[in-house]
């Protein structure tokens, strides 16, 4: 036999709930009791600071209780104005209605006793225009000395009745009637610890708060629930993957030694850290599951090579999966230059392969001739195989899913696995996450890097930019030029992209400028991207197909054009493209639309670049939604959840979720069978990872 809470049920069963109601509700997207209750305020209306008239502050907000005393229709110049004069003893107070005179003027009597609320102005003594108001002595029914919550709504939904008023009547039905138990999830040792209301209370004083710390209390606990959730998930694949053993590697081994030797630069602090967060890793028989953060161009690649050089010392093999084409090709071709010299063997895999050669590549795969592949998708393919993968290395790994990892590591037997990405993203964010992954920051430019000088250009000092980036390709620099293409206005933005292209080739005259963007097919773009990094084009026009992907140390100047179309994310990577050689850099922002978010955005762009600051900022700016696109993170639904905000509640939650896996590694305990049962439901499309039975 099942128990069944009715408070799963559909709204329907709800009393005060019709068909009708029944069916706006689900349109709103509520289709249960469950999820009535749940429908957190937007905000609260305080009417619980009421004050003495001869106690008010000028330009505060406040309720004032008082007897009306005097009513009158005055006349300032050519309006007509309703004065209502309330007196509570220590004062008196107008209140001031400029429109719907009639309806106001009926609705007061003298001696009526009256609560107003407002901002207090003085101007010929203290009023309140336009006041909310109770009459207290005509109803009992009124909101005064309470906390109002307010939902939102659709004008369509208010006009029926399903306004903020309706909301606290259906929500007020479920927490009233008993049958509707709130049962607590979380075992009551960690409500204590935690300092923790009871999920019943929570959502009783989220709805209907008497004081602000109700509201906050409430807040806390919900905001704990969600991130208690997402860590749990963390903490369980994570222990997933620790009952993963795999070979250990005692030994730096030879190639390790050899290619640091053969380096013509010293590694960065950073750089020497992190490899020895690897070097543990791999020592310890439980597989690696790393990820390295750092901005571009901190040297994340040469630290990914030095860990392919300790696995295929051991005669394992390595594969490095890049999301694109010219990125895995690049890679491809500094890993080479970095192997060669040692005589390691490295192959690459991508679709633009003729099948011929690609035949042999995967022949010399399955031998164990390759021992160090590079490549796109076209890795996780089912014909690549391999006869003893050690370590994949996953490039930009935001731009996989979790099937695509799964894929690769199922090609090995537990291979380690390093991951990669130069999105520096706020630390709360991170552990929300990369939470199933240990974290290494590399924090540190290589120091033989000059910061790039960064302008904000508005379009009239434009001549003088071109003038500057001649003076550049001159001395024998190259420039980019980028334009945005966005899916919803691709049109349009494709033809600014091309004739932006064609003015510069005017104004450039003298130069070899090419043009690509992210329409073209992939030859098209090969090819000029191969003559950007050979020198033969001085200035490359695109849209933003070059946001990840090609290192040309020689290129030193970028414009971005229409910057304030771009996310700061988005601008923080294209200026990424340049600054990576060792001469000074210029970016330049060119500003065509004023909004006071985008000079937000362009000012902290100019003046920083930290892409942690940049991260953070985008962060509270836009959301985490919006952060990632889509991707992997759809399990951040919930209005009360704030990455920005959050950084505390976060790390407590993350504690006690880790803790408890670590006792209760299936959540079989008795305490903790109601958390599974809620976290199978929350997470059910990631069951197969987790394994918890
Ligand atoms: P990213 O982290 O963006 O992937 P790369 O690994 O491509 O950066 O490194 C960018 C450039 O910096 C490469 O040309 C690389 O050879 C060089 N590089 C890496 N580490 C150092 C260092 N410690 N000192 C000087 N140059 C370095
Ligand atoms: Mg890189």
């Amino acid at each position: 036999m099942t128990y069944s809470n009715p408070l799963y049920d559909d709204v329907t069963y709800l009393k005060g709930v019709g068909p009708k109601r029944a069916k706006q509700l689900k349109a709103y997207g509520i289709d249960t009791i469950y999820e009535l209750i749940n429908n957190i305020p937007r905000k609260y209306l305080d009417r619980t600071n009421i004050k003495k008239i001869s106690n008010t502050k000028i330009g505060e907000q406040a309720v004032i209780i008082g007897k009306v005393v005097s009513k009158n229709i005055k006349m300032i110049g050519k309006r007509r104005l309703f004065q209502v004069t309330i007196s509570d003893g220590t004062g008196e107070l107008q209140c001031i209605w400029f429109n719907g005179l009639s309806w106001i003027m009926e609705k007061f009597k003298i001696d009526d006793e009256i609560a107003v609320y407002g901002k207090l102005e003085f101007y010929n003594g203290l009023k309140i225009t336009h006041p909310d108001f109770d009459i207290l002595s005509q109803s009992e029914n009124h909101n005064t000395g309470q906390i109002i919550s307010q939902y939102s709504s659709t004008s369509e939904l208010k006009s029926k009745g399903l306004d903020s008023r309706g909301f606290r009547k259906l929500i007020k039905n479920i927490i009233l009637n008993d049958k509707y138990i709130i049962d607590d999830f979380l075992p009551s040792d960690l409500l204590s610890q935690e300092k923790l209301i009871s999920l019943d209370q929570a959502l009783n004083q989220i709805h209907f708060p008497k004081t602000n710390d109700d509201i906050k209390n409430a807040l806390y606990r919900l905001k704990f629930n969600e991130h208690f959730f997402i860590q749990l998930l963390m903490a369980l694949k994570r222990n997933n993957q620790k009952n993963n053993i795999g070979h250990s590697y005692q030994k730096r081994g030879q190639y390790l030694k050899n290619i640091y030797e053969s380096l013509n630069f010293q590694l960065t602090n950073a750089q020497i850290r992190v490899l020895r967060e690897i070097r543990a890793d791999l020592k310890s028989k439980e597989v690696m599951n790393r990820l390295i953060q750092g901005d571009v161009g901190s040297g994340k690649t040469i630290v990914a090579v030095l860990t392919a050089a300790i696995v295929m010392s051991e005669e394992k093999q390595v594969a490095l999966m890049a999301p694109t084409e010219i990125l895995a090709e690049q890679h491809y071709e500094s890993i080479k230059e970095y192997c060669e010299k040692v005589h390691i063997t490295c192959g690459l895999i991508t679709s633009n392969i003729p099948q011929k050669e690609k035949n042999i590549i995967l022949n010399e795969l399955k031998s164990g001739e390759i021992q160090f592949i590079i490549g796109t998708h076209s890795l996780i393919q089912e014909p690549v195989k391999f006869n003893d993968l050690g370590l994949i290395i996953i490039d930009e790994q935001h731009r996989f899913g979790v099937e695509h990892r799964k894929l690769l590591i199922e090609k090995g037997n537990s291979p380690q696995v390093l991951s990669m990405t130069a999105t520096p993203i706020p630390r709360t964010l991170s552990i929300t996450i990369h939470g199933d992954m240990d974290i290494s920051i590399i924090d540190e430019l290589p120091k033989n890097r000059l910061p790039i000088k960064t302008s904000l250009i508005y379009p009239d000092k434009i001549e003088s930019t071109y003038e500057f980036m001649k003076q550049e390709m001159i001395s024998g620099r190259q420039c980019f030029v980028v334009y945005p293409l966005i899916d919803e206005s691709e049109k349009l933005d494709l033809e600014a992209a091309k004739s932006g292209y064609e003015k510069l080739k005017l104004i450039f005259n003298d130069f070899k400028v090419g043009y690509i963007n992210g329409k073209m097919n992939k030859d098209e773009i090969d090819s000029q991207m191969i003559k950007m990094n050979n020198g033969e084009i001085n200035c490359l026009v695109a849209t933003t197909v070059i946001e990840v992907g090609i290192n040309i140390p020689n290129a030193t100047v970028i414009m971005v054009e229409n910057a304030e179309r771009f996310g700061m994310t988005q601008l923080h990577q294209l200026r990424g493209r340049i600054g990576r050689g060792s001469k000074q850099s210029y970016c330049f922002f060119i500003q065509r639309k004023k909004t006071p978010n985008a000079d937000k955005r362009l000012k902290i762009m100019t003046s920083t670049l930290d892409g942690f600051i940049i991260s953070d900022e985008d962060l509270k700016m836009r959301g985490p939604g919006d952060f990632f696109g889509t991707k992997q993170h759809g399990f951040i639904k919930s209005k009360v959840v704030d990455f920005s905000n959050d950084g505390p509640i976060i790390r407590r939650a993350r504690q006690q979720a880790f803790e408890m896996v670590i006792k209760d590694p299936k959540l079989n305990l008795n305490k903790n069978k109601k958390i599974k049962q809620v976290f199978k439901r929350k997470y059910h499309h990631m069951l197969e990872f987790i394994k918890i039975g």
